[in-house]
């Protein structure tokens, strides 16, 4: 069979942008793993001795026969692109056809493989530049075991120059927990001086597989989606989002983009992101967030930097509406968003033999008037009913898989905060607010925001136009002070909200809740207020199954 491994034209070797890509445990590491996922590989074994600067990758991918063997490690030899027109195409890892060949200049390279219904397999060692020492048969699986040893051997000032060996340790580990994220149907299995280390189970999705790497995110904490966009063809959005009410890190250290199975360094779309949270965290933290576009490669082009971690995204507004658009889509509440609803579990099958009702149905508050809101509600499919009010701050909701406790003051700031957002009203007041004794800057603050303030003598000013929401309000001129003390307009926008939302304490008729309910959930942030409290405390009916043991009585009666 004729060698699928080719070196490169000339031509095309100089389109490659070049530059020398190993010069670290993890990039050695980045390299083989990457070219273990080119082979199709799902399961992945990564040894690394780091005293003795040796790493070996095994895998199971689909392996090579001995003339690719022969011709892996020389310069720009490569089987996934052959002409420049490939450069357009690239929907593997790797397309540059020189990291096998650095490793024989940087350190000493044996590669064990066999082809996938190949009856042999073959071990080769390479000496400097890529040139075939010894080959010999050998036993082995199909799949390719490359082993780097002695790396940076011939040239101690690159070892001078790298941290200490934890520190690359944890570069490595991150190097794959980054690599599992864009690959989560792989298994891992990591050996640090012939001891385990750590592994990676493969999951579904993502979202899925991203609590192993973040032990203190729960399943729950996360919502994920997938969009598949009709523009350009075949591409797709993958979404894990961490719940603004539920977590968020002290950095932006969660803030990832991965495009077509590599994570990658953009900030313009990292950025959309952190504006996507906005007013949604308290303050100085910053969300969860993982993105992976997939991308038609003509596209994209990944000839930026020579370790790909950088890229030229075509369309970038495009993009960054669809980014927008699908982290508002996960953040809404909407019965597609609510958590898995117990009639998917055997449980629930169970209870539903078991139990008059299997379903959730509260005994409305007032039977009247739930008749006239049910009806309305209806018409929304994923609405929440409103059944009680609770200390007279908490409004208790019901949906299709549970209930909810809604905190009522914090519930009218989110829908406030949205509407002055979206429409920032300053309307007449007669007679004009006197304010006293204003510094300069609260003037100057006041005016920023639109409002007509004038001297009016020794240290007095009028104020004539004020935010609508305040408009009724007796306690106008204390507002209009608070807002004197500085920040954006948001900031002036959120104390608005704040003033004139209702307070906790005050009784609602179940009109006025099913209302506020209505109003909020329509918001684009329901989760949290703008100061990124929680709104509400969610009691799905599965959690309530749980707590409350029904599969016991159900397992007794039934005998099980
Ligand atoms: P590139 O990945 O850019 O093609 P490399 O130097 O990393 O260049 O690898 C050269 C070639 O060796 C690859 O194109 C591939 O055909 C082959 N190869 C390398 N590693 C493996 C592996 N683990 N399984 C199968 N083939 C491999
Ligand atoms: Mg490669």
């Amino acid at each position: 069979m004729a060698s699928t491994i080719q070196t490169l034209p000339t031509e095309v070797v100089y389109l490659i942008t070049a530059g020398e890509v190993i010069d670290s445990l993890a990039s050695v590491v980045r390299e083989l793993v990457e070219n273990s996922l080119d082979a199709g590989a799902t399961r992945i074994v990564v040894s690394l001795w780091p005293q003795q600067w040796r790493i070996c990758v095994a895998d199971n991918g689909c392996g090579m026969n001995l003339d690719d063997l022969q011709q892996a490690a020389t310069a720009h030899s490569t089987s996934k692109i052959r002409s420049r027109a490939d450069l357009w195409k690239i929907k593997s890892l790797g397309f540059r056809g020189e990291a096998l060949h650095s490793l024989t200049t940087l350190a000493d390279l044996e590669i064990l493989s066999r082809p996938v219904g190949g009856k042999l397999g073959w071990r080769i060692s390479y000496g400097d530049g890529g040139k075939v020492m010894q080959v010999e048969v050998t036993a082995i699986a199909p799949g390719t075991v490359v082993t780097v040893s002695n790396l940076f051997g011939n040239c101690s000032s690159r070892r001078q120059g790298l941290p200490t060996a934890a520190q690359q340790m944890k570069a490595v580990q991150g190097t794959i927990q980054q690599i599992a994220l864009c690959h989560p149907h792989v298994t891992w299995q990591i050996w640090q001086n012939d001891r385990q280390w750590f592994t990676i189970c493969p999951a579904a999705t993502t979202g899925q597989l991203l609590p192993q790497i973040l032990p203190q995110v729960r399943q729950g904490d996360l919502q994920e989606v997938k969009l598949e966009l009709p523009n350009p063809p075949n591409s797709s959005l993958n979404l894990v989002v961490g719940l603004p009410d539920r977590t968020h890190r002290h950095r932006p250290d969660w803030v990832r983009v991965a495009i077509n199975g590599r994570m990658v360094k953009t900030p313009e779309l990292e950025q959309t992101i952190l504006s996507a949270f906005h007013r949604t965290l308290p303050r100085d933290r910053y969300p969860i967030c993982f993105l992976h576009l997939a991308i038609s490669p003509d596209q994209i082009n990944w000839n930026r930097n020579p370790a790909k971690t950088e890229i030229y995204l075509n369309e970038i507004i495009y993009w960054q509406e669809q980014i927008t658009q699908a982290i508002n889509q996960v953040l809404s509440i909407s019965s597609a968003n609510f958590k898995e609803a117990v009639h998917t579990t055997r449980v629930s099958k169970l209870l539903q033999a078991a139990e008059a009702k299997g379903s959730y149905n509260f005994t409305p508050q007032n039977p009247n008037e739930d008749h006239k809101t049910s009806n309305s509600s209806l018409a929304t499919p994923n609405s929440l009913k409103a059944v009680a009010q609770v200390s007279n701050t908490y409004i208790v909701a019901e949906h299709s898989s549970g209930m909810w406790l809604v905190e009522q003051h914090i519930a009218h700031e989110r829908v406030l905060y949205e509407q002055l957002c979206d429409d920032w009203q300053l309307v007449p007041v007669e007679p004009p607010i006197i304010l006293y004794q204003l510094s300069p800057a609260q003037v100057s603050q006041l005016q920023r925001i639109g409002l007509e303030i004038e001297p009016f003598g020794e240290q007095l000013w009028t104020v004539r136009n004020i935010p609508a929401p305040l408009q009724p309000r007796d306690d106008c001129a204390e507002a209009i002070l608070e807002l004197s003390w500085g920040g954006d307009l948001q900031t002036a926008q959120v104390a608005v909200a704040c003033r004139s939302a209702i307070r906790n304490g005050t009784p609602m008729n179940h009109e006025e809740m099913q209302t506020l309910l209505d109003n909020w959930q329509r918001t684009r942030n329901p989760r949290t207020c703008p100061h990124g409290r929680p709104i509400y405390l969610s009691l799905e009916e599965s959690a309530l199954a749980r707590f409350f043991r029904r599969n016991w009585v159900i397992g007794k009666s039934h005998g099980i």
